[in-house]
């Protein structure tokens, strides 16, 4: 292992291919974006790093998607970012007919590898990206869980003074303002939030947490986030190329679990080589159960503008 192809060279995609060169989980970084030059210029000043920052991971920019063929992994963040206002559903017609053509492409280049979704409005073009491909569910994965569960943490450390190493927490659900942060299933070292946090505490960070890239998007005023999103695309990615069986949010096409299926919907998995090696199951109470039938049916109305 292993050849990952980023596709997309905005600021998701440059910046996981960033992490991606920095941690070495990786023998070739390929960078890829329909804009001539784009990929390219990057790769080039990145590589340029290399002999400062130490790292040595081969790296090509790229507008010909045939230089992504036969990836172990490949990361999909072409599409539109959000602009202030718009929700991550406002997104879905355009980046639809993106990820399409995409998928489409890169799958038949490399018909083996697993599928990473950054593209927004994430479960739904997760969900797309899954039925185009025609693989096995295992193979095909969308990043959402990861940064939203990181926020989170920060918000908690910056409202505790605790470290967030020592910050646990979990979000299940849609990549949406429904997102579910599961309190019951969040700690610090081990102990219930309540130990530090007063309740109306807790009610504020898990609306800020929903709320997170928005937050981020009104600063912005011309895109989203993207130092924590490429941060989050690289933790999983490396989860799968380095083998490491770790446990963290997904959204993948559920059967069942969780008394859904026929969408993809962050979950907790275990990541590794071959993409989900399990979906867990917490168990949840009635409220949680609520929280999470609706943000499934947010993402069921967003999949529903889908033409498939
Ligand atoms: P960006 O505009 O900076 O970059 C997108 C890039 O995609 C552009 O360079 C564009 O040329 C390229 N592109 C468009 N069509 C392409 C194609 N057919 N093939 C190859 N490249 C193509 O945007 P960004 O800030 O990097 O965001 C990218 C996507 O990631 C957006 O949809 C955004 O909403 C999403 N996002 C997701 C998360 C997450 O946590 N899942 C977080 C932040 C952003």
């Amino acid at each position: 292992m292993s050849k990952v192809s980023i596709i997309g060279a905005g600021f998701v995609g440059s910046t996981t291919a960033h992490w991606a060169v920095m941690s070495g989980g990786c023998s070739v970084v390929v960078l890829m974006d329909v804009v001539d030059g784009l990929a390219k210029g990057k790769v080039l000043d990145l590589i340029q790093a290399g002999p400062i920052a130490q790292h040595s991971v081969d790296a090509i920019g790229t507008s010909d998607i045939f230089d992504t063929a036969n990836s172990d992994l490949i990361i999909v963040t072409a599409g539109v970012p959000r602009k202030p206002g718009m929700s991550r559903e406002d997104l879905v017609t355009v980046n639809a007919n993106i990820v399409r053509s995409v998928i489409t492409e890169a799958i038949r280049l490399s018909p083996n590898c697993i599928i990473l979704m950054m593209t927004n409005p994430l479960d739904t073009m997760t969900y797309l990206a899954y039925k185009l491909s025609g693989f096995p569910r295992e193979r095909v994965i969308g990043q959402a869980g990861v940064l939203d569960s990181g926020r989170m943490r920060t918000f908690i450390s910056m409202e505790t003074g605790v470290s967030p190493e020592n910050i646990h927490t979990t979000v299940m659900g849609g990549h949406g303002d429904e997102m579910v942060p599961l309190v019951r299933y969040s700690n610090i070292a081990g102990m219930p939030l309540k130990y530090f946090l007063k309740e109306e505490q807790v009610s504020r960070i898990v609306e800020r947490t929903r709320t997170g890239g928005g937050e981020i998007v009104q600063y912005l005023k011309t895109g989203s986030a993207y130092y924590a999103p490429g941060a989050a695309a690289w933790k999983m990615a490396e989860a799968v190329v380095r083998n490491k069986g770790e446990i963290l949010p997904a959204s993948v096409y559920l059967e069942g679990e969780y008394g859904l299926k026929g969408l993809c919907f962050g979950v907790p998995v275990m990541l590794g080589y071959n993409g989900v090696q399990k979906i867990l199951e917490l168990e949840l109470n009635a409220e949680e159960k609520a929280a999470l039938e609706r943000s499934s049916a947010l993402i069921r109305s967003t999949m529903s503008h889908l033409k498939i």
